[in-house]
């Protein structure tokens, strides 16, 4: 089967090259960054041309892009994956959006004869790499059924969530979680360091009692480091819960914590952090106490 797969970036890259290593499929791999296409022809993939070229050529078509805007261009835009995959061929985006666009690129795909899987991830780029990555799905349980073998050759868990819109419900909702359990995180380790403890001691205790959370983990890996990199930028997480919190509203369920959250990464993102790591919140913090939180 040839796979084509565009955006291969912090989270598509080791999600592509574990298909590459993990399965005989051909692999056709596209995105705007040279460097990042480089990675994945090293193990054997070939370079596609274009959106539309990687599109017409093969069975099933992956994205992992940034936000909603991007995929609706390079799913239903000019020279588009719908404008130019065969009818038959299976779309599936791994990118975090908002139920409804999920649910308008199926629309537009399926006027096209192309079957989508809605397929957002958890893990981050460390699960991503060794292939434990967790896959929640919306779509036909059909489609799913045929592709889960594929799905399962670059990650750990693969859950079928319903219809299109319940993969991306069921991401913006853990996401949401896990960025209150970061910014509760940053708030923490200030306290710690204001109060003279030993942080890599605080930090011990608190990954084995009960305040360890994924969210805590990775900004304090981050923040005692003093190493704010980006593996997951503070703009995409900005993006996330932005969508968690429009899903919110339209559900009406009145938010008191993630919008407190919200306003914490929007103060990063003024501080020009929108292209650091989403623990980068942790700076907002460190700036207005004048002191930094390292261990
Ligand atoms: P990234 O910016 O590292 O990668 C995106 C890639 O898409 C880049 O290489 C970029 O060059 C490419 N791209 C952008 N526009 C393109 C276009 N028009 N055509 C072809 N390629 C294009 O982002 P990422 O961190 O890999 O995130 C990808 C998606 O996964 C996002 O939706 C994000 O919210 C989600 N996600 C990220 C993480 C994480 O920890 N980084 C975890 C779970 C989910």
């Amino acid at each position: 089967m040839k796979v084509g797969f565009i955006g291969v970036g912090n989270m598509g890259g080791p999600m592509c090259r574990n298909i590459i290593r993990n399965t005989n499929h051909e692999v056709v791999v596209f995105d705007l960054s040279p460097e990042a296409v480089k990675a994945c022809t090293d193990l054997g993939a070939s370079s596609g041309t274009s959106v539309a070229d990687v599109a017409s050529r093969c069975d099933v078509v992956i994205t992992s892009l940034p936000v909603p805007r991007i995929v609706e261009e390079v799913t239903l835009g000019a020279g588009g994956i719908a404008e130019n995959a065969k009818p038959g061929t299976v779309f599936i985006d791994l990118s975090t959006n908002s139920p409804a666009t999920a649910k308008r690129v199926n629309e537009g795909m399926k006027a096209k004869g192309i079957q989508m899987l809605e397929a957002p991830v958890s893990g981050g780029t460390a699960r991503a790499k060794d292939g434990t990555i967790v896959i929640m799905v919306g779509g036909d349980a059909k489609v799913f059924e045929q592709n889960l073998p594929l799905l399962k050759s670059f990650s750990g868990e693969v859950i079928h969530m319903g219809d299109i819109g319940y993969g991306s419900t069921a991401k913006l909702i853990n996401n949401m979680l896990a960025f209150c359990n970061s910014a509760a995180a940053a708030e923490a380790l200030m306290i710690g360091k204001r109060s003279g403890i030993d942080l890599k001691k605080l930090d011990a205790v608190i990954r084995n009692a009960s305040g360890m959370s994924t969210g805590y983990a990775n900004l304090s890996a981050k923040t005692l480091a003093g190493n704010f990199e980006a593996t997951f930028a503070l703009d995409l997480a900005h993006k996330d819960l932005r969508l968690a919190l429009e899903m919110a509203d339209e559900l009406g369920v009145p938010g008191l914590i993630a919008p407190q959250v919200m306003s914490l990464m929007r103060m990063a993102r003024g501080m020009g952090l929108g292209s650091s790591d989403s623990a980068s919140m942790v700076r907002v913090y460190e700036t207005a106490l004048g002191e930094d939180i390292r261990a």
